[in-house]
């Protein structure tokens, strides 16, 4: 069914996890594994991401695939539409429709790997609201459609101060409203550490007519290099006390996954007073810092769960 159905229950709290195609068949492997064990604590959804430009189609859809099929867990597919002919992008979504899956996230992408901007290729689309009208057009109303929001604005538009000006953070938020007009039924966030800045976005859209659900996107910080990585990429801002708590630690592991821990533990605590009712979790494939979030919000069991069987359809059931 669609994401979307899975959130909508009044008052309950619900969760969901991201996962990326591993380089090497161990590593896809590993993560089933590990996949299967989170899916244990029943997230809303997990989803699988897609590589810029198709880098990973193939892979992509075969984890979707068995995600939904075999994991059991309802399941969304990430598609990107840049520098992507659009019979693969019609490939992608018949397979994955007749695969059974019924969540999309619609994603622009960003430039190859050397380049700075995207190139349009000719009769393909520029932008997620391309691809979201597409799918409008082709699938009707069979896809349940989620579109990213950035609550600091896209990178593109975060000067050399680190910040997009107002201007350009409101047109941001009509370019976004313009995504859910053309028919996406749910947002997830690009990653924050600054949970008020994340809450003023979610006003924000609400002010200018926004109302489908806004799920906060949490990526547990794991490793001091790759936080400093993936925010200088993404142009997040790092609030002064959570350098000052990883400076004197960044070089013991341990101690900036627990710290890790802590603030995502205290971000969703936070967010979730506000009347959220969901949490995204990136989880970079690793298990045990969004579940030990999950355990201090009270969300799952600290015990080991294991699933009612037969749970496992059988393998058999893939139509490529
Ligand atoms: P769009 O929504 O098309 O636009 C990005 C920004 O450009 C807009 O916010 C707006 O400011 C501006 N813009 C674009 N078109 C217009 C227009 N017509 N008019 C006005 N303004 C416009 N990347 C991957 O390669 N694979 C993934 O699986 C993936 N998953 C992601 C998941 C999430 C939740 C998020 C937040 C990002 C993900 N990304 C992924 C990264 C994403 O592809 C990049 O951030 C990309 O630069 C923008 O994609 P988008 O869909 O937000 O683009």
């Amino acid at each position: 069914e669609k994401i979307q159905a899975g959130l909508a229950e009044e008052g309950k709290v619900v969760f969901s996890f991201e996962f990326f195609p591993p380089k090497t068949d161990d590593g896809v492997d590993n993560l089933f594994e590990r996949m299967d064990r989170m899916v244990a604590h029943n997230p809303a959804f997990c989803d699988i991401t897609w590589g810029a430009g198709g880098s990973t189609a193939d892979l992509t859809l075969d984890i979707a695939n068995r995600m939904q099929n075999i994991i059991c867990v309802e399941s969304m597919m990430h598609l990107t539409c840049t520098n992507m002919p659009v019979d693969k992008i019609d490939h992608a979504l018949s397979t994955i429709k007749s695969n059974g899956l019924q969540n999309v996230l619609a994603l622009r992408g960003d430039p190859p790997h050397g380049q700075d901007k995207f190139v349009q290729i000719q009769g393909g689309f520029a932008c997620a609201l391309d691809l979201v009208k597409h799918i409008r057009a082709q699938y009707g109303d069979y896809f349940g459609i989620t579109v990213a929001g950035y609550p600091e604005a896209h990178p593109d538009v975060i000067g050399s101060n680190g910040v997009a000006s107002l201007e350009a953070y409101h047109n941001d938020l009509a370019y976004l409203k313009r995504k859910v007009e053309a028919g996406a039924d749910l947002i997830i966030t690009q990653l924050f550490y600054d949970t008020d800045i994340f809450l003023k976005f979610v006003d924000d859209c609400r002010k200018i007519g926004i109302t489908c659900p806004i799920v906060p996107g949490i990526m547990p910080i794991n490793n001091y290099k790759g936080f400093i990585r993936m925010t200088g990429f993404c142009k997040t801002k790092i609030p002064a006390e959570v350098s000052a708590a990883l400076e004197p630690i960044k070089d013991n592991e341990e101690a900036v996954r627990a710290y890790g821990i802590h603030l995502g533990t205290e971000m969703c605590k936070k967010i979730l007073a506000h009347g959220i009712r969901t949490v995204h979790l990136y989880t970079l494939n690793m298990e045990k810092s969004a579940l030990a979030i999950l355990m201090n919000l009270g969300l799952i069991e600290e015990t080991k769960i294991s699933r009612p069987l037969p749970w496992r359809r059988p393998a058999n059931v893939f139509r490529v």
